[in-house]
């Protein structure tokens, strides 16, 4: 039977708004193919396996325990995870997760937090909150693909060089406010500001992750077609409401 590695970095303090759902979906969304997902979470203090996973989700966090994460973060753990990351394990990082991939993060009163420098991004803490529904088109080979979610967060993310957007916003702030991006895309790194959780209503884009990570361990894959009618009227009730 083919499998899955899934690991749950920091689910003990990046885990706001649900985010834990995105783990049920590549799970169930797995399974309901009759392939097997081993599912295994490394929270702080404990060690990561740089070719021991095939998909990593790290969830959102409060500026709290993202300063509460950095010293568990130095050093070997971070060389591990940027390991996995060049190698092409697939990451979905949302929100505070997606900011710890970044060089730094300056809060609002100008203290300068050093995080992970795996990717050429960086964050800006601002007073004021980027709250609500949101939508965004993702290129999907070409095509666009109409992505709804949910945002909560005070930091402005800025892409640096070689790291693409994950979509345009169509409406609400995404990644700043200001640029008309969303999310980041860096090797078979996902990332975006949507909590919600952001893969249950959005199945198309849970199927690109787990098809990735199917193809880099089984070679060419594809997956077999599920009625996702429940989970389309979930995603089309958001983009209603804000269309
Ligand atoms: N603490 C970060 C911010 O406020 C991330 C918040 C989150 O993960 N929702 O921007």
């Amino acid at each position: 039977m083919d499998e899955l590695r899934i690991c749950h970095l920091y689910p003990d303090l990046l885990n706001l708004y649900g985010d834990r759902g995105n783990i049920c979906a590549l799970r169930n969304r797995l399974e309901w193919r009759g392939i097997r997902a081993i599912v295994s979470e490394v929270p702080s203090g404990t060690a990561f396996s740089a070719s021991g996973h095939d998909i990593v989700f790290i969830g959102g966090g409060q500026d709290f325990e993202q300063e509460v994460l950095l010293n568990d973060l130095s050093g070997e753990k971070t060389r591990l995870i940027k390991e996995a990351v060049e190698s092409g394990v697939v990451f979905l990082a949302i929100c505070g997760g997606y900011q710890l991939l970044g060089t730094h993060y300056t809060t609002h009163e100008g203290l300068q937090y050093d995080f992970t420098g795996i990717m050429d991004i960086h964050t800006i803490g601002d007073k004021k909150r980027m709250i609500g529904d949101y939508m965004f088109d993702m290129d999907n080979g070409g095509k666009p693909l109409r992505i709804a979610g949910f945002e909560n967060h005070s930091g402005k993310t800025y892409l640096g060089e070689g790291i693409r957007p994950l979509g345009k916003i169509i409406r609400g702030f995404g990644n700043n406010g200001a640029d008309g991006t969303e999310g980041a895309r860096y090797r078979n790194v996902f990332c975006s500001y949507s909590h919600g959780p952001l893969l249950p209503k959005n199945p198309s884009l849970c199927d690109i992750l787990l098809e990735t990570a199917l193809k880099r361990r089984y070679g060419d894959y594809s997956l077999s077609k599920l009625d996702d009618s429940i989970e389309q009227r979930a995603s089309e009730l958001i983009v209603k409401r804000l269309s």
